[in-house]
């Protein structure tokens, strides 16, 4: 796993810039404070530089384009599943008002949402890592969802694809189904049902996997799926009842430019976006995917902050085969080398792409075949690559042999690819918590291949961090803080 390098590193800068916007009000003398960072957990450094000779201009925004203020208690940044669940759970479990603004709209084909296959599996996950505790929560979270929608007398599977799959974590050799049969052993005491299976039992249920000698897999009857694209447009759904009332607005197309604020140690008084500033009372939430770190760098600038966080875009294909009818799945079906792929540090010098692919297979409840999945690092890059559609292909057959009797040329008509970037931390952890340095500026991103799956859970940590409620899972993996160095 490679290490963590999360610098947050205050520039002490005595020449204090004036600011690049901020909302109309009366500024008190600068107060330029170096504020507190930790290091390795520890404080390193309280270092205030008050001065009383420079005085921050209130520099206003001067572009006519510029709309005038919107207010709201929450800015959420980032319309992903992450940003959108926030503001959901903000909206449901309080009074405040919300704004979502996003660079571009929901699952058009920039963020990692609208390319997710839809699996919200346990049985890819490790009950000693440091991300079990948000999953399960998570996973109850979207079940309570998916039963309250039921409850409310709509349909879960039309409304977010919701299905109840179950899911297989297949091996190949020897060594893999030894490793499947402790998961499944591991699993089972950490309180999920899970069992390992082989042979006939593997083969009846699930006949068109490919069940030779040494092929097992972990089973986890009780796992889920969804499909990301529904659920967004549910969540968007649920979002807008809230708008009537003055509490809900999107602003979409909108990338956000600077975060407003009136001195360098007071709270984030808003956001600037292209075309709108948007006053924030209680919280500004970074939901921004693997654009995060980028962005968070370039907001935190203007307070002479140097804040990197490591969060890197990584590439992946799906293959979606439309009404495909030569194959039928019964469950959710992983290689069981999958969990490696995800895992693998960033590129090398000499592979700097790290190209890899791991069979993932899913069928959705309108019947198409989702076959995946891809992962490089290749920057934002978003174009379509044959290249990889064929190894993905070509990688099924191993475990599928009815697809390799198929030309996958023949398919081009029916046939969807999705690509997205999935928000990589090389610890393998999501950030979620308050930016060092600003009080009220959250960050929730870095989900990399979970997004989905930990969505809920992650939307709940923030919302509680935010309103100062009892937290449900212990947030420090999560932190900046923790991480920082
Ligand atoms: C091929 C593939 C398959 C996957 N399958 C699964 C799966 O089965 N299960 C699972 O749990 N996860 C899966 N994932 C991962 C999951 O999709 C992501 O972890 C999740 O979507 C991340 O959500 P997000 O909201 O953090 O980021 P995103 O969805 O990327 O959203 C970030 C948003 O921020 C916006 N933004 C960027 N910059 C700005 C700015 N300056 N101002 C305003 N807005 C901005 C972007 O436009 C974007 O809409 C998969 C991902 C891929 C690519």
């Amino acid at each position: 796993m490679a290490a963590i390098t999360l610098n947050v590193t205050p520039k002490l800068n005595t020449k204090a810039k004036p600011l690049p916007c901020s909302l109309p009000k009366t500024l008190p003398p600068l107060n330029f404070s170096r504020s507190s960072f930790f290091r390795n957990g520890a404080l390193i450094q309280s270092l205030s530089a008050k001065t009383n000779q420079s005085r921050f201009e209130s520099s206003r925004v001067s572009s006519s384009s510029i709309n005038a203020l919107h207010s709201f208690d929450v800015v959420v940044v980032g319309a992903g599943i992450i940003g959108l669940t926030i503001a959901r759970q903000f909206l449901l479990e309080s009074n405040l008002s919300v704004a979502v603004v996003d660079a571009s709209v929901p699952c058009s084909g920039t963020g990692a949402t609208g390319a997710g296959q839809g699996y919200l599996w346990m049985v890819h996950k490790t009950p000693e890592n440091e991300k079990w505790e948000l999953a399960m929560r998570s996973r109850s979270l979207w079940e309570t969802l998916a039963r309250e929608t039921q409850d409310k007398g709509m349909n879960p599977s039309d409304l977010l694809g919701w299905k109840k799959t179950g899911s297989l974590l297949v091996g190949r050799t020897t060594k893999e189904s030894e490793m499947l049969k402790r998961r499944a052993d591991e699993l089972s005491a950490a309180g999920i049902s899970a069992e390992f299976v082989s042979g006939s039992e593997l083969h009846s249920k699930e006949p068109s996997l490919l069940v030779s000698e040494n092929v097992g897999a972990a089973f986890v009857p009780d796992d889920y799926q969804l499909d990301a694209r529904r659920a967004v447009a549910y969540l968007e759904k649920v979002n807008r009842q809230y708008a009537p009332e003055g509490r809900y607005a999107e602003f979409y197309n909108e990338p956000v430019t600077k975060l407003l604020r009136s001195d360098y140690v007071g709270e984030v008084d808003g956001v600037l976006t292209e075309k709108n500033s948007l006053g924030c009372k209680k919280a500004v939430v970074i939901a921004a995917g693997c654009w995060s770190g980028k962005l968070m760098h370039n907001l935190m600038q203007d307070f002479n902050v140097m804040l990197d966080v490591p969060v890197k875009p990584r590439k992946g294909h799906l293959l979606v085969l439309e009404n495909f009818n030569s194959l039928k799945l019964n469950h959710g079906i992983m290689e069981a080398g999958y969990v490696a792929h995800k895992d693998a540090g960033l590129g090398s010098v000499s592979d700097p792409v790290q190209t890899s692919i791991s069979m993932t297979a899913t069928m959705d409840t309108s019947g198409n075949l989702i076959l995946g999945s891809s992962r490089q690092f290749l920057g934002f890059d978003m174009e379509m690559d044959e290249g990889i559609l064929n190894s993905i292909w070509e990688r099924a057959g191993e475990f599928f042999p009815t697809l390799r009797k198929i030309n996958v040329e023949n398919l081009r008509n029916s046939r969807e690819v999705r690509v997205g970037l999935r928000p990589y931390m090389p610890d393998g952890k999501p950030m979620i918590g308050q930016i060092p340095g600003l009080p009220n500026a959250f960050v929730a991103a870095g989900h990399e291949g979970e997004g989905l799956s930990l969505a809920l859970g992650t939307a709940e940590m923030v919302v509680d961090m935010v309103l100062g409620n009892p937290l449900k899972v212990d947030p420090s993996p999560f932190t900046l803080q923790s991480r920082s160095h």
